[in-house]
C-alpha cells in the first residue's frame, strides 16, 4: 500500500494558508484537513465555527482578500441594521458570511452533526480535500487574565488580544470525542506525513491537541510530523501569537515555538530568516511568508519534500 495520506492541523488564516498550498500539490482524496473548533461560539442565537468557515472560504477561493478575513463580495445591510436597533456590533458578520451561521445552526438543532454539515457545504462549493473539526462535540477555549476567565471570541475580537494571557484552558475538551476520520487517519497505513500548519500553536492548534487521544495517535502515527512555524524573526505574521509567547514565559521565537511542541514533532520547517535557530527536531528552511497562491505551493512542495 503507498503511503499518500497527508493529514493538516490548522487554525484560521495561517493554517488555510498553507492549506490551500496543499491542495494544490496532494490529490483531494490524500488530503484530510482538521480544523480547530475552540474558537467556535454561539452569537445571536447562531453557531459560529471561524476556522472551519476560513479554511472553507479559502479553499472554495471565496475568501475576503481585502479585508483578510470572512467572505469574498461581502455586503453589511445586516450589521447596519442591528446598529440603529441597538444590538450587538462587536463581532461583525456580512449578509453572506451570515447564510453560512444561520444554515449551520438550523441543521446542528436538527441534529446534524457539525463534520456532516462541514462536509456537505464543501461538497457543494467544490472543495476537493476533506475539512473535518477536531470534534463535533463542543470545546470552546478560554483565555485566563487579570480580570478573570474570559469566553475566546470577548478576548479575540471583543477586546482585540490586549490582555495578558496568564493561561489557556479548553472547556469540554476532556469530554468532547475526536473526530473518528482524524483518528483513523493517522493510524492509517497510508499515512505519509502530518503537517501542522503555521497556526498559533495556543489558539489554534493546542485545543486539537486538547482531545483525549489526539496526542497518543500523533505519537504512535509512525509518519513524520513536521510543523512550520509560524514565527518568522521573531514575529508573528499577524495576531497576537507572539504576544502570548511572551505573556505565558516563553522565548519568542521560531525555536520558541518548536520547543513548545517538542517531542511530538519530528521536523520543523522554519523560515530563511531563522536559519541559524537550534532545535531540537530535523530542521529545514524555506521561505515561509505566504503572500501569493504560487507561495503557498511553493512552502506546500517545501514541506512535503522535507519528510519525504
Ligand atoms: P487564526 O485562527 O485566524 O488566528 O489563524 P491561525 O492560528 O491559523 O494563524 C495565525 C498564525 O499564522 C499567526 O501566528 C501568524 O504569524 C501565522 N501566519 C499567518 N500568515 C503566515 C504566513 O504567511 N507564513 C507563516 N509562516 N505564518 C503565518
Amino acid at each position: 500500500m503507498s503511503r499518500d495520506l497527508i493529514v493538516a492541523l490548522s487554525g484560521g488564516i495561517g493554517g488555510a494558508k498553507l492549506a490551500l498550498g496543499l491542495s494544490h500539490v496532494v490529490a483531494p482524496e490524500n488530503l484530510l484537513i482538521i480544523a480547530n473548533t475552540g474558537d467556535d461560539f454561539e452569537h445571536l442565537g447562531l453557531s459560529i465555527s471561524p476556522d472551519i468557515d476560513t479554511l472553507a472560504y479559502t479553499l472554495a477561493g471565496l475568501d475576503n482578500q481585502v479585508l483578510g478575513w470572512g467572505r469574498r463580495d461581502e455586503t453589511w445591510s445586516f450589521m447596519e441594521t442591528l446598529e440603529t436597533i441597538g444590538g450587538p456590533t462587536w463581532f461583525r458578520l456580512g449578509d453572506r458570511d451570515l447564510a453560512l451561521h444561520v444554515e449551520r445552526t438550523r441543521r446542528l438543532k436538527a441534529g446534524e452533526a457539525l463534520s456532516s454539515i462541514t462536509a456537505d457545504v464543501a461538497r457543494r462549493w467544490g472543495i476537493g480535500p476533506r475539512i473535518v473539526p477536531m470534534s463535533d462535540d463542543p470545546v470552546r477555549t478560554k483565555v485566563l487574565a487579570e480580570a478573570g476567565w474570559l469566553d475566546f471570541q470577548d478576548y479575540f475580537v471583543g477586546q482585540q488580544c490586549r490582555p495578558v494571557v496568564r493561561q489557556l484552558a479548553f472547556e469540554g475538551a476532556a469530554q468532547a470525542r475526536a473526530h473518528p476520520d482524524m483518528i483513523a487517519a493517522l493510524a492509517s497505513p497510508r499515512l505519509k506525513a502530518v503537517v501542522i500548519c503555521p497556526s498559533n500553536p495556543f489558539i489554534s492548534v493546542e485545543p486539537i491537541l486538547a482531545v483525549p487521544g489526539v496526542r497518543a495517535a500523533l505519537a504512535g502515527c509512525g509518519a513524520p510530523v513536521i510543523a512550520v512555524s509560524p514565527i518568522i524573526g521573531g514575529k508573528a505574521v499577524k495576531g497576537p501569537t507572539a504576544k502570548m509567547m511572551a505573556e505565558l514565559g516563553l522565548e519568542v521565537s521560531a525555536a520558541g515555538v518548536a520547543a513548545r511542541y517538542g517531542a511530538l514533532l519530528t521536523h520543523y520547517m522554519l523560515d530563511h530568516q531563522d536559519a541559524g535557530a537550534t532545535i531540537a527536531q530535523t530542521a529545514s528552511v524555506a521561505q515561509t511568508m505566504m503572500r501569493t497562491l504560487d507561495d503557498k505551493i511553493a512552502l506546500a512542495r517545501a514541506v512535503l519534500d522535507a519528510v519525504a
